[in-house]
Order: C-alpha cells, then sequence, then structure tokens
C-alpha cells in the first residue's frame, strides 16, 4: 500500500469511527435538551425553549439522516470529502444550538445556570471518546459550544461568575488537550494496523512467490531427470550388451570407461535429485531389518580394491556386540558412507591410512571415517556442508566433485536422528562421525544370496510401451538375451489394444503420447483384473514408488534400467 492509499485509508477509518460513534451524541444532546426545557420552563420564556429546542430536533433528525446515508454508501471512500464536511457542518450546527442557549435560552437562576453548564461540560466530556477521532471536528464541537458560555460568564461580572469563566476555561484547556492524545493515539494505533496489514500482505505475497518458484524448480528437475535419463537408459543399457557380446579384450576396457563415466554421470544426476527431494521435504527413510554388522563389512569391503590402487591401507574394526537384527534403511546408510568412503579416498595421498569403525553405543550406533589425508582447515569446516561448496576452489579442479556429497549425506544423517561431524586437522587428516538410532529387531531370516549372471527365463510373453524408439529395442534386446518373447507398443493405446492373457506381464512408460501409461494400465486392468504391469519411468524427483503402486501398478523400475535390476524383478513374476 503507498502512502497516499495509507493516508486516505486511515482518514477513511476515522469516519467509519465518527458516524459509528456519532448516533450516540445525538441522542445523549436530544435528551439532555428536554431535561433543559423541562427544568427551563417559567424561568426562559416557553416560545425561545420550544424554538431552541424544534431547531435541535430538525438538526438532530438530519444528522441522523447522514449517518444512515453514510452506512448504506458502499462508496464511501469516493465520496471522502462530501462526508467529511456534511460531518463537520452537523457538528457546527449542534455546536452552535448549544452555543446559542447560552443567550437565547440563557437562564437567570444560579441553579439553572449551574444545570446549563453542566449540560455543556458533559457534552464536551462525552465528545472526547467519540469525535476525538478527528480532532478538527472535535476543537469546533467544543470551543463553538463554550467559548460564549465563558465570554457570558465574564461579561456579567461578579465573583462567582468569573471564578466560573476561570474554571471552564481551564475544563477547555483540559479536554482539549485529552482529546487531542486520544486523537494522536487512535491514528497510531490505526497505521500500525495498517503497517501490519502490509507486512503480513507482503508475507503471503512473498510465501506464494516461494511457493510457485519451488513448484518451478521441481518441475524443472522432474523434466531435466527425465530428458537425461531417457538418452542415458540408451547408452547404459547398450553398453551393458555390447559387454557381453565383446570378445576383444581392448573393446571391452574401452566400453568399461564409457561405462564408468555413464554411472558418474547418473550420480551426478541422483545427487540434484535427491538434494532436491531432501530440501522439499519429499525424502523418507524406509526401514526394512538388516543385519547391520554384515552389511557394514561387505560395503566397506567393496571399497578394497580402490584402496590397494592407491596404496592405502583400510582398516575396518565392526563392533562384535552389534546387535544381529536392526531395522535401518540400508540403502540411504550406504548413500552416507559410500560418500565419506570416496572423499577419503580421494583426498588421501598413496601410502596413507584410512579407517571405518562401527561401534555399538547403547542406544546408538557410531559410524566414523577417518583419513591422513589432506584435512580441511578450521574456517572451511562448517561451509563443507553446504550445498555446492568445496573447502578450496581448487578442489574441482584437482580432484573434481560437485560439493553435494556432503549436503546430502548431512541432511539423510538427519533423517536418521543423528548428525554428521567432522573433526580435522589441515595436512594431518579427518574424522568424519555421526550416529543413528539402533531399532532393533527380533529375527533376521537369512537371505540367499542370489546370482544374477546370464538369467534365463522360460519363455514367456512381455509387452513393452514406450514411446522412445531407441529404449523400445534396448528393452527388447536386453529381454530377448534372457529368452522372453517380447512385443512392442508405440503408446498407451497400442498397449490396451494388444494386451490379451498371453502377455506374462507388460512393462508400460509413463509419459506416452495418444494415451499415458496410468491410463493404458487402468484400462488395461478394468478387463483383466489379473494383468501383471509394472510402471517403467524416467521421472525420479518423488518419491514414486509409493506413487505408481497407489494409481494400480504392481511395480516400478526407474530408467536407467540396470541389468540386474531388471531380472530381479522380473524374477518376482515370471518363473526360470
Ligand atoms: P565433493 O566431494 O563432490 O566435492 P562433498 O560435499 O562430498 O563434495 O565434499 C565437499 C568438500 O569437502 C570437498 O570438495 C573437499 O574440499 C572437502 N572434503 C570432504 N571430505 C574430505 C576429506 N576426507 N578430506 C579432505 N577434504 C574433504
Amino acid at each position: 500500500m503507498n502512502d497516499k492509499n495509507l493516508a486516505e485509508d486511515i482518514r477513511h477509518q476515522k469516519l467509519v469511527f465518527l458516524y459509528a460513534e456519532l448516533p450516540k451524541g445525538i441522542f445523549a444532546s436530544l435528551i439532555l435538551g428536554i431535561l433543559l426545557v423541562l427544568a427551563l420552563e417559567g424561568d426562559v420564556p416557553a416560545q425561545n425553549l420550544y424554538i431552541w429546542y424544534g431547531l435541535m430536533i430538525v438538526a438532530s433528525t438530519m444528522r441522523l439522516f447522514t449517518v444512515f446515508l453514510f452506512k448504506r454508501e458502499k462508496e464511501q471512500k469516493a465520496n471522502l470529502s462530501w462526508y467529511t464536511n456534511v460531518l463537520i457542518v452537523g457538528i457546527v450546527i449542534s455546536a452552535l444550538l448549544w452555543a446559542s442557549s447560552s443567550f437565547y435560552i440563557y437562564p437567570s437562576q444560579s441553579e439553572h445556570q449551574l444545570l446549563l453548564l453542566f449540560c455543556i461540560a458533559g457534552l464536551s466530556a462525552g465528545a472526547t471518546g467519540s469525535t476525538a477521532y478527528l480532532y478538527r471536528v472535535y476543537a469546533l464541537f467544543v470551543w463553538i459550544m463554550v467559548i460564549p458560555f465563558i465570554i457570558v460568564l465574564a461579561m456579567e461580572g461578579g465573583k462567582d461568575s468569573f471564578l466560573m469563566a476561570f474554571a471552564l476555561i481551564l475544563y477547555l484547556l483540559i479536554v482539549s488537550v485529552t482529546a487531542w492524545n486520544t486523537s494522536r493515539n487512535f491514528e497510531q494505533t490505526l497505521l500500525l494496523r495498517y503497517k501490519n496489514l502490509s507486512l503480513i500482505e507482503d508475507l503471503e505475497l512473498k510465501a506464494k512467490e516461494a511457493e510457485e518458484a519451488s513448484a518451478a524448480k521441481s518441475m524443472f528437475l522432474s523434466t531435466m531427470s527425465h530428458e537425461i535419463r531417457t538418452p542415458l537408459n540408451a547408452i547404459m543399457g547398450y553398453i551393458s550388451l555390447l559387454k557381453k557380446e565383446e570378445k576383444d579384450e581392448q573393446k571391452r576396457e574401452k566400453l568399461a570407461v564409457i561405462n564408468q563415466s555413464s554411472n558418474l554421470l547418473l550420480g551426478v544426476i541422483n545427487d540434484i535429485l535427491d538434494f532436491s527431494k531432501i530440501t522439499s521435504g519429499n525424502l523418507q527413510l524406509e526401514h526394512s531389518p538388516c543385519d547391520l554388522g554384515k552389511e557394514l563389512e561387505k560395503l566397506a569391503s567393496l571399497f578394497k580394491p580402490l584402496c590397494s590402487q592407491k596404496n592405502i591401507t583400510l582398516s575396518i574394526f565392526i563392533d562384535p556386540t552389534l546387535p544381529a537384527c536392526i531395522e535401518t534403511d540400508l540403502l540411504r546408510l550406504t548413500q552416507i558412507l559410500n560418500n565419506l568412503f570416496s572423499n577419503a579416498i580421494k583426498f588421501t595421498p598413496e601410502g596413507k591410512e584410512i579407517e571405518f569403525r562401527a561401534e555399538y553405543k547403547r542406544p546408538n550406533i557410531y559410524l566414523e571415517v577417518s583419513d591422513r589425508g589432506i584435512g580441511i582447515s578450521q574456517d572451511k569446516q562448517k561451509v563443507i556442508f553446504e550445498s555446492f561448496q568445496q573447502a578450496d576452489s581448487s578442489t574441482t579442479r584437482e580432484y573434481g566433485g560437485t560439493g553435494l556429497g556432503l549436503a546430502i549425506s548431512s541432511r539423510l544423517a538427519m533423517l536418521f536422528g543423528g548428525e554428521l561431524k567432522v573433526i580435522s586437522v589441515k595436512g594431518e587428516g579427518s574424522t568424519f562421525f555421526f550416529t543413528i538410532r539402533a531399532k532393533i529387531c527380533a529375527e533376521l531370516q537369512e537371505a540367499k544370496e542370489e546370482v544374477l549372471e546370464e538369467v534365463r527365463f522360460s519363455a514367456e510373453d512381455i509387452l513393452v510401451a514406450d514411446d522412445n524408439k531407441t529404449n523400445q529395442t534396448l528393452m527388447k534386446l536386453m529381454l530377448e538375451e534372457m529368452n522372453l518373447r517380447v512385443r512392442l507398443a508405440n503408446d498407451g493405446q497400442e498397449a490396451f489394444g494388444l494386451y490379451d492373457k498371453r502377455y506374462a506381464l507388460v512393462l508400460m512408460d509413463i509419459n506416452m503420447p495418444r494415451m499415458n501409461g496410468i491410463e493404458a494400465m487402468q484400462k488395461i486392468k478394468s478387463r483383466y483384473p489379473e494383468a501383471t504391469i509394472i510402471a517403467l519411468t524416467a521421472n525420479a524427483l518423488n518419491d514414486e514408488k509409493e506413487e505408481y503402486l497407489s494409481y494400480g501398478f504392481d511395480d516400478y523400475l526407474s530408467k536407467p534400467v540396470q541389468a540386474d535390476t531388471l531380472t530381479t524383478l522380473l524374477k518376482k513374476y515370471i518363473s526360470v
């Protein structure tokens, strides 16, 4: 709200209050008037009294009519000046009528004079509360009413009259000051009220803008993710097919490099998406029972080859008292530890040591990765947990990285109820540590280790619906390698038309022209409720799996499709 509008609004509010208070003043005036007429009968000519009170009734009726007009009018703001003037004229007329009492119906008896004085003093005192919102109006009313009375008293002569006039002057000054203060306080209250209102308006606007920006960011990330994952799906899929076919060792090595780079690219995309999910509160941990000690041992051992490449000694300590069954989100815990291990290896020179410790500190599990690497200076130890921050700009040049790993890890650690911390001395090494709560579970079913290589299913028919030709062909090749027969559909409508009981399973892309995957799945299921349909999508922003299952899909597979994940999933529905 600008200053002009604000001043206008304050004026309007004052007028609203004044008009609301006006009837009380008018009725008080009429009641005091009739009391006065009754009291002064006999002392003052009756004709004067009746004319005076008649005029008072006419003036009051007109003023009440203006109140009625004001209340009914919707465009009060547009006619602000008119209503202010009407109000002032009404008040001046009323004040003049009372002023006229000091000569037109002025009583001769002193007790009647006192009664008149009492009425005028009462009316001016009563008006401080009501008309003082607009000080000008109050001043007009009171001064016009009281000053003639003071003059009359002063002219009368005599000690008593003189003292009464003096008392009236004092009284006038006191009520004027009180009204002035009331008016100022009222104005300030209104000003504060408007400032609060405009602050609330601003805040609401900012919150809306932030919400829109966040929605736009999520949308952008979702689209980008889809657009990057779709070609990446083809790249990674074809690499894994080629790797199986290629016998030439040199070519296999080149393929391995392409594969590694694709994995790195996928890692960066996943990091960005994870970070976005965490900051928007969309990431939730999914706990399930596991033998944590064993899993941690396995995880740490995976880094042994990398360490030996750099001639780094990796020592692993897993507390033997760790409970055999712990409920945790192993995937996310692995994500944190992977990041800490990769950093430790990355920032530790050849020939030094790295240590991993997992201790059971009831009721928590303490996890620590420490290295004798380059270390981090004191002032940088805080910023490295912020997104896209590295301890040193030369880090990117020398070691690469996005600066997202620790930001994600520390937020994930918070989701586990802990806090990722670091103790480090530049040039000597760093220790990253955090705790997670140990939710002990009753008993763990021994999971059989599965070898997924070269699985051959019994020949079954699979329907693949995808509008992207490259991905279609890739899925066909991958599935045919597993001895499955594949039929391709270019969109949801075609899939719906093609589907019959012959198909053991449908792999259904989501974003497709003509009919999307969700609609096609629902149509197929309404005709064939026993159909097994798996969502296949390159969107990976929200907790999609839950979302797709809630639509009615039997399972969910995210692109890029990894051969192992595909095999594991198919084994759930098709016999080998
Ligand atoms: P990235 O490794 O992708 O740069 P991170 O968020 O994992 O991102 O790490 C942020 C920064 O913290 C790194 O760039 C590095 O400067 C510093 N850092 C992390 N771990 C270590 C470590 N073990 N030793 C020394 N510096 C480290």
